[in-house]
């Protein structure tokens, strides 16, 4: 299996001055044969944080980007601009934009479009409710957001996480990941082929220091997308540490 990914999504947290302590504790201490590292801060920190990373095992990340390469779109950032950034990744179709900000699975597949003509790797986000999860129907909802978001050829990464376990302290059972990175697998290589079986998967939601060796052990788990413990090295390293 490949390296796995750990990528932490700083949400709409962080200042210019403890951005820069947060990105610097984060270099000093990265382990050697780390996995791969990326933080996705706000857009005004990724200036700073390109400078600071620049030349680190640390990638850079951002949280959203615009379909189109320029144009006139009050507000938003497009993947082009966040390349000049030394931006890598971009976290896609998170729930928090699909149910803030409207965002539909056509939306989320144009702008990994997007991000992939631009160089950078999207990370798709997807998740179902709680609501969803108890009804049964939740593989559906999955299988339809992977089918709608997911572009033809995609070249990224994707990431389940089911929206009843974000910043809720409460993450999925490591039965209820297995199970469901099983079924996302088969979707995968279902509509991709072969080539569905090489497409990364994250888990995300309440992921923390005491249970990241546990579900990073999950077969088919390809990593952890952090949002809370993102913003404390201490936390933030020890599941990078607990990676492969
Ligand atoms: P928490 O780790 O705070 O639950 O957030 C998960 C998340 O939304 C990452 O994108």
């Amino acid at each position: 299996m490949s390296r796995q990914l750990i990528a932490g999504n700083w949400k709409m947290n962080g200042t210019r001055q403890n951005a820069q302590g947060l990105a610097q504790a984060l270099v000093a201490r990265l382990p050697a044969d780390a996995a791969d590292v990326v933080v996705c801060p706000p857009f005004t920190l990724l200036p700073l944080l390109a400078d600071s990373l620049a030349g680190t095992a640390l990638a850079l990340g951002a949280q959203d980007c615009h379909k189109a390469p320029s144009g006139a779109y009050t507000g938003d950032i497009s993947a082009t601009m966040l390349g000049e950034f030394g931006v890598s990744y971009v976290i896609l179709g998170h729930s928090e934009r699909r149910q803030g900000h409207g965002e539909l699975d056509d939306t989320v597949r144009e702008k990994a479009i997007a991000a992939t003509k631009a160089g950078l790797t999207p990370i798709v986000c997807i998740g179902e409710t709680e609501d969803q999860r108890e009804s049964g129907d939740y593989t559906d909802v999955l299988g339809w957001q992977i089918k709608g978001s997911l572009p033809d050829n995609f070249a990224g990464v994707l990431a389940y996480e089911p929206i009843w376990a974000i910043g809720t302290g409460l993450a999925a059972t490591t039965e209820q990941i297995a199970q469901t990175m099983l079924f996302l697998r088969e979707e995968l290589v279902r509509q991709f082929g072969e080539a569905g079986k090489a497409i990364k998967i994250l888990y995300g939601g309440s992921v923390n220091a005491d249970n990241a060796a546990a579900i990073l052990g999950i077969p088919e788990v390809g990593g952890a997308l952090v949002g809370g413990a993102s913003l404390d090295a201490d936390a933030f390293l020890s599941i990078v540490s607990a990676a492969s």
